[in-house]
């Protein structure tokens, strides 16, 4: 299901802080339809490379096309409307507004028609049409039977679960989740490797940075692994994390 082929493409991305050369030159293809692992030690650019996909930062140089058009740099509205959404490592919930709520107004709808009536508590059509996907991406999730629970007060696990199903309220082209795992306990990696696979299931593309190796194992169609900034393995996960590179590269970290 979904499209298939070439969805984003980089071509000799980098950026710098002062001295820091954080993404040192990246060119990659992101294929439709796969979960790619984006991998590699501490402070080898993870974030740093997808910060400058979502548009959060410019980049310092390089090329970056979706589906073949030019992504806006520097702008994470602008990319975000081009089709790209990502969670955060620190969570962005609306903590007083319920699981469903949450969803609701991180939609594209949301932005421009309904919000409004969203807030009035006006009961519509359109509202119940959001009221719908939204609930169906909580069950994709593992969170319908917590529509109505504020979201400050669902467990840890469960609030980046949230994240997830916020993002793909926008229904994106590519999502972009920088390390889903971390802080989960050992029951909600499992949930996340199920909730990962359908949205892939849904044909959703996905960019997944990954510190747990069996998670990347489990899920990506293809991994890239950065090192200072710069690829230094590229391929299947089985064939990555055999390689004496990347095997190094660890080691240090
Ligand atoms: P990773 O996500 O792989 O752990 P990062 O992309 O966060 O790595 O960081 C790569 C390098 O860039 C690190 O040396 C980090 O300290 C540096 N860096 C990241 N963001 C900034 C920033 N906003 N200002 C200065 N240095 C940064
Ligand atoms: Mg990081």
């Amino acid at each position: 299901k979904g499209s298939t082929g070439l969805l984003l493409e980089l071509v000799d991305v980098k950026r710098h802080f002062g001295g820091i050369k954080a993404v040192d030159g990246v060119s990659m293809q992101v294929q439709a339809g796969h979960v790619h692992g984006l991998i590699g030690p501490n402070g080898s650019g993870k974030s740093t490379l997808v910060n400058v996909i979502s548009g959060l930062y410019a980049p310092s140089a390089g090329q970056l096309r979706l589906q073949g058009k030019e992504l806006p740099k520097g702008s994470l509205f602008r990319v975000s409307k081009s089709g790209i959404a990502r969670t955060f490592q620190n969570l962005q919930l609306f903590a007083e507004l319920s699981s469903l709520e949450n969803v609701m107004v991180a939609s594209e709808g949301a932005y421009t028609k309904s919000l409004p009536l969203v807030l009035l508590g006006l009961a519509n059509a359109e509202e119940k049409q959001a009221q719908a996907d939204a609930l169906a991406l909580l069950d994709l999730v593992g969170l319908a039977d917590d529509a109505r629970t504020k979201a400050k007060d669902l467990p840890y696990g469960a609030q980046r679960f949230l994240e997830i199903a916020r993002a793909l309220a926008r229904k994106p082209k590519l999502l972009i989740l920088d390390e889903p795992a971390a802080g989960l306990a050992h029951p909600d990696v499992l949930n996340l490797v199920q909730i990962i696979r359908k949205i892939n299931e849904q044909g959703i593309t996905t960019i997944l940075i990954e510190h747990h190796m069996h998670v990347v194992n489990e899920v990506c169609n293809f991994v890239t692994v950065l090192d200072e900034g710069k690829i230094i393995a590229q391929g299947l996960p089985d064939e990555v994390k055999r390689n004496p590179r990347v095997i190094e590269a660890y080691l240090g970290d």
